[in-house]
C-alpha cells in the first residue's frame, strides 16, 4: 500500500490522475496538496468526497514547514508533483508566480523529501511532471523531441519548468533522491480549465461565441489524452529508471486550425441542426508573442523500455472530451468568473 502526495491534485491533470489512481490502485492512500489558485477546483474531486482514502489539504508548495510536516504526518512514500502555474499566456502577462511556484515550489518539495526520506526505505519515489515546452520550438523538417534534445525554453512558463527539471536532476545526482521526470505534450480531456485551447473552443462553440485562433492557426501541437498521460506516469513510477526522464506523447501532430475544425465537426455530428454554424464561428486573432511553432514528442523510449501505449486516438479522445463538456455544463459554467483571459493556449 502506497501513501501518495499529489501536488496540484485539484487541477486538470492532477485530478484526472487521482481518479485514475484510485481506479487502478484502490488500496492506496492519496493526500492532495493544492493552493486552489484560479486553476484549482475542489469540484474536480467531488465524486471522491467522503472517501477515507483521500485527504485534501489546501496549501502552498512554497510553504516549507507545512510541506515538511505533511510528508512526516502522512508518512508519504511517493510524491507526484503536478502543482504549477501552467498557462503560457499568463506567464507572459505576469511571470513572477511562475518563478515562485514552478522553481521555488519544486525546490521546497525536493528539499523536504530529501530530509524526510533520508532514513526511509529505498522504495520512495519523487515523480516530477514536466512539459515538452522546455525543448523550445521545432522547424517543420526537425525530428521530434527526444529525452536528449537540448533545453531551449522560449516562454517564462517553459523557462520556469526547465529550471524545475534541472533542480530535480540535481537532487538525484547530488543527493541520490529517487527522482523521475516526465515531459509530455499538450494534454486534453475532462476537467481542463476552459482557458486552454480545446475546452475553450468546445465551451465557446456550445454558447455560439467566436472561436479565437492565434495567428494563422498553423502552429503544430502533439495532443495527448489525459488518461493516457496518467497511464504513462503510472508506468514511469512503477518501472522507470531512477534519475531518468521519459517523454510522453502519441505521435499526434495537429495544426491548431485543424484541431478547432475537428472539434466543430464532432459538435456538428452531435447537433446536426447547428453543423454549419460551428465552423463559421472561427476567428483569427493576433498571435501570441514568441509563439512556438511546433512541438512533437518522440515517445520511443517509454514505449520500448516501459511498454507504454496510448489507448485513445485523437478522434476517440476528442469525442469523449466534447461529450464530457456537454454533460458537465454546470462544472465549466461555474468557472466563468475565473476566466480572466480569453485567448487560446497550447
Ligand atoms: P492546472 O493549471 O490545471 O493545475 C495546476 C494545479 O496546481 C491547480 O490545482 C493549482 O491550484 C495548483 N497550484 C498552483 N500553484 C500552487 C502552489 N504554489 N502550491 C500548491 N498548488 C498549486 O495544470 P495542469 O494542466 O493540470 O498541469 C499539471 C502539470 O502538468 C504542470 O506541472 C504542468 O506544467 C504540466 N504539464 C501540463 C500540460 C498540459 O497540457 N496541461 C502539458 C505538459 C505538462
Amino acid at each position: 500500500m502506497k501513501h501518495l502526495l499529489v501536488t496540484g491534485g485539484a487541477g486538470f491533470i492532477g485530478s484526472n490522475f487521482v481518479h485514475y489512481w484510485f481506479t487502478h490502485h484502490p488500496e492506496d492512500r492519496v493526500v492532495v496538496f493544492d493552493k486552489l489558485t484560479y486553476a484549482g477546483n475542489r469540484a474536480n474531486l467531488e465524486t471522491l468526497e467522503g472517501d477515507p482514502r483521500l485527504r485534501f489539504v489546501a496549501g502552498d508548495i512554497c510553504d516549507a514547514p507545512r510541506v515538511q510536516s505533511l510528508l512526516e504526518e502522512e508518512r508519504i512514500d511517493t510524491v507526484v508533483h503536478f502543482a504549477a502555474e501552467s498557462h503560457v499566456d499568463r506567464s507572459i502577462v505576469g511571470p513572477e508566480p511562475f518563478i515562485e511556484t514552478n522553481i521555488r515550489g519544486t525546490f521546497v518539495l525536493l528539499e523536504a523529501s530529501r530530509r524526510y526520506w533520508e532514513d526511509e526505505a529505498s522504495d520512495c519515489r519523487f515523480l516530477h511532471v514536466s512539459t515538452d515546452e522546455v525543448y523550445g520550438t521545432l522547424a517543420p523538417e526537425d525530428p521530434p523531441f527526444t529525452e536528449t534534445t537540448p533545453y531551449r525554453p522560449n516562454s517564462p512558463y517553459a523557462a520556469s519548468k526547465a529550471g524545475s527539471d534541472h533542480l530535480v536532476r540535481a537532487y538525484y545526482h547530488t543527493y541520490g533522491l529517487p527522482v523521475l521526470t516526465t515531459n509530455c505534450s499538450n494534454n486534453y480531456g475532462p476537467y481542463q480549465f476552459p482557458e486552454k485551447l480545446i475546452p475553450l473552443i468546445i465551451t465557446r462553440a456550445l454558447e455560439g461565441q467566436s472561436l479565437p485562433v492565434y495567428g494563422d492557426g498553423q502552429q503544430v501541437r502533439d495532443w495527448l489524452y489525459v488518461e493516457d498521460h496518467c497511464r504513462g506516469i503510472e508506468a514511469v513510477l512503477e518501472r522507470g529508471q531512477l534519475g531518468e526522464t521519459y517523454n510522453i506523447g502519441t505521435r499526434n501532430e495537429q495544426r491548431n486550425l485543424e484541431t478547432v475544425g475537428l472539434v466543430c465537426d464532432i459538435l456538428g455530428s452531435i447537433y446536426p441542426e447547428r453543423a454549419e454554424q460551428f465552423r463559421s464561428l472561427i476567428t483569427f486573432v493576433t498571435d501570441r508573442p514568441g509563439h512556438d511553432r511546433r512541438y512533437a514528442i518522440d515517445p520511443a523510449r517509454i514505449e520500448r523500455e516501459l511498454d507504454w501505449r496510448p489507448v485513445e486516438n485523437f478522434e476517440t479522445g476528442l469525442r469523449k472530451t466534447v461529450e464530457w463538456y456537454i454533460e458537465n455544463r454546470a462544472w465549466w459554467q461555474a468557472l466563468r468568473a475565473r476566466q480572466t483571459l480569453t485567448f487560446p493556449s497550447g
